[in-house]
Formats: structure tokens, C-alpha cells, sequence
């Protein structure tokens, strides 16, 4: 008797200690508490990031809270600055929600962005909602903070050569 033989379609995400690295120092003192798995995904997809908490079924199996997910081809082509960028966001949606019985206890959740918005609405009615108000506050205070400390941007040469010494 012939044996079967079933043939899996490619699996396009990948663990990644690159991405773990870069994700490391930028964790804070919630971050730093969740269990993390980074993964590439070598793939075109419609995000360039993506942060999902997991079910209780995987947590189970693997021990992970969340799964942070990049696209590769955005990963490769982009500078340190970029990359801390993109997981600092990523990182921004982890959140740990206490219960309203036992705030001793809780879960985690993932946080929705600040704002949510066209450029074209901007345009036309400046700061119509508090979140508009706040994008443009965190703007000022990144610009002003930019004058002050900001060291020149480090060319592509210069990154590949730190991202070479801490890949050693
Ligand atoms: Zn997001």
C-alpha cells in the first residue's frame, strides 16, 4: 500500500533574536513583566507591526502573553531609529488590566491607539478633539526636546556597524 503523503504549505513567520534585541532596551516596567514573542513575517502584509495578545490556550502551551509581528522586507530596509520606532509602538499596546473585584489580579490586554485620525480633517479643522490637541502637544515637546539633546542622525554606515557589534 502506497503511504500518504501531505505536504504543508510555507510557514512565513520566523522567531527573531534581532528583533528581540532592538525590542530590549525600550522594554518599561510593564513591558519588562510580559512574556514576548517577536516574530518576522517574510511576507507582503497590510501592517508593517502588529501586537496581539494570545489566547488562553497558547499562553498555556507556550508560556507567551503576547506576539509582536514584523514584516521583513520593512525590517530590512529600515534604520535603528525606525525600527526602535516601529516596536516602541508595538510595545505601546501592551497593557495590564487589573479587575474591578481583586485589583491584585488581572490580565493582559491590548491598549487602542491614541488617535485615530485623516490628515485631511486636520487640515481643514485644525483640533477639533482632545486627541488632535494631544498628537500636536506630543509633537512640540518631541520638537522642543529636538533642539536640545537630539545628536546627529547616525548615517546607515554607522548603524550597520552597532547593529554588527551587538549581534557579537
Ligand atoms: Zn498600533
Amino acid at each position: 500500500m502506497e503511504e500518504l503523503e501531505l505536504k504543508l504549505k510555507p510557514n512565513h513567520f520566523k522567531q527573531s533574536s534581532d528583533v528581540e534585541k532592538v525590542a530590549k532596551p525600550i522594554l518599561n516596567d510593564v513591558t519588562k513583566l510580559a512574556n514576548i514573542c517577536y516574530l518576522l513575517i517574510d511576507k507582503d502584509t497590510k501592517y508593517l507591526g502588529k501586537c496581539c495578545v494570545v489566547s488562553k490556550e497558547f499562553k498555556l502551551l507556550t508560556g507567551y502573553d503576547y506576539l509582536i509581528i514584523i514584516q521583513k522586507g520593512y525590517w530590512k530596509s529600515v534604520t535603528l531609529k525606525q525600527k526602535q520606532a516601529l516596536l516602541f509602538h508595538e510595545l505601546e499596546h501592551i497593557i495590564f488590566k487589573p479587575t474591578v473585584a481583586d485589583p491584585g489580579m488581572g490580565s493582559w490586554a491590548c491598549r487602542r491607539h491614541d488617535i485615530e485620525e485623516f490628515n485631511s480633517v486636520v487640515k481643514r479643522f485644525g483640533q477639533w478633539d482632545i486627541s488632535v490637541s494631544l498628537m500636536e502637544d506630543a509633537l512640540d515637546s518631541y520638537k522642543s526636546k529636538d533642539k536640545k539633546v537630539e545628536p546627529k542622525p547616525k548615517t546607515r554606515m554607522e548603524e550597520l556597524i552597532e547593529e554588527q557589534v551587538n549581534l557579537n
